[in-house]
């Protein structure tokens, strides 16, 4: 099925190479919004039906969603609750306001610790207390000299069925994603807070299954003076015979909702970084123009999910296994969001 993928990017690449304005492609529009909560849309890249239609560009390509499918009223309404930029322009250059050392940078993290068990009997995997009834706490320091908030979310809990490599060759190492992803953002968050940019962890929580409403509702909930951005952390799976048997796929990949020109943007910046810090395979941006994973659709804010490489695939797994290769998967992280803290969207 990835060979379907790959094949339909490079018949657009081939078309329309060079950044030209694609013709309309065979696909549907995106539905308006609001968008239906659908449990069935896949979580990300590894849960995608191989009949789906899949849009696969270069992050320099300019416009990659046909002529009369980009839903403009989505692009301006998740920017519209967006005030007034903040009262001190970023200045770039010079890094002003040192971090209060009494605190840990500006970033701010869901209202529960790491024990699921807190706050309203999130004891039970399968059903995790949605925390509707309590506010996530406000981001203090809004003079704060940042763009924009930052919504991190790792993607996976503990609990989540499947997600983890085969077994390695020493019989007792997997990797698991939810282990994956919450150390990619525990370093994205360690290096934010050397700046001053504001970010929201959306589940510190590690004993915690698939939680897909609570991600997307704690990150919609978020009270901010910022304008927020929302980024999924993933590790990939690819197509395997069962869930012990390695994949040949291989790379890194940036998905963004379609029909959103600044998911798009934000997905080619963050793709860029991500290949030039890591050389792992380029497998470029993508979309899905029906579907799509469900944190990109409901989330009231652009949105990305970066897929950094193939954890059932022997020898990218094991790469992934080592701290170095998981700080460069960060560091391109903080590399894209600095620069679009700096240069804007
Ligand atoms: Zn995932």
């Amino acid at each position: 099925m990835k060979k379907f993928f790959e094949a339909i990017g490079n018949l657009f690449r081939t078309l329309f190479g060079g950044g030209s304005k694609p013709t309309p492609a065979p696909t549907p529009a995106p539905k308006p919004r609001p968008v239906v909560i659908r449990p069935e849309d896949p979580q990300d890249a590894a849960d995608i039906k191989p009949d789906t239609v899949v849009m696969i560009v270069s992050e320099m390509e300019k416009v990659i969603i046909p002529p009369n499918e980009p839903d403009e009223a989505f692009v301006k309404d998740i920017f519209e609750e967006a005030p007034a930029p903040p009262v001190n322009p970023p200045t770039p250059t010079t890094p002003t306001t040192p971090t209060p050392p009494a605190t840990t940078g500006g970033g701010t993290a869901a209202p529960t610790t790491t024990t699921p068990a807190t706050g309203g009997g999130a004891t039970s995997p399968t059903t995790p207390t949605t925390p509707t009834t309590t506010t996530p706490p406000k981001p203090a320091a809004p003079a704060s000299k940042g763009r924009f908030m930052w919504c991190l979310d790792n993607g996976h809990g503990k609990k989540t069925p499947g997600k983890r490599s085969p077994l390695f060759d020493d019989g007792r190492t997997r990797l698991f994603e939810y282990e994956y992803n919450r150390d990619i953002v525990q370093r994205i968050r360690e290096a934010l807070d050397k700046h001053d940019v504001k970010y929201y962890i959306t589940v510190p929580e590690v004993d915690i299954d698939d939680f897909l409403k609570g991600r997307v509702d704690r990150a919609n909930d978020l009270k901010s003076d910022l304008p927020k951005i929302f980024v999924s952390v993933h590790g990939n799976a690819g197509p395997a015979a069962n869930s012990e048997t390695w994949s040949p796929a291989s790379g890194i990949e940036t998905w963004f909702f379609h029909g959103s020109a600044r998911s798009q943007k934000i997905a080619s910046i963050f793709q860029k970084h991500l290949i030039e810090k890591t050389g792992f395979r380029n497998r470029n941006i993508k979309s899905q123009p029906t579907g799509q994973f469900y944190v990109l659709r409901n989330t009231n804010m652009p949105s990305v999910l970066t897929e950094n490489g193939f954890y059932n695939n022997k020898v990218e797994g094991a790469e992934m296994m080592k701290p170095e290769v998981r700080q460069k998967i960060a560091d391109a992280h903080v590399a894209a969001i600095l620069e679009i803290e700096k240069s804007g969207l």
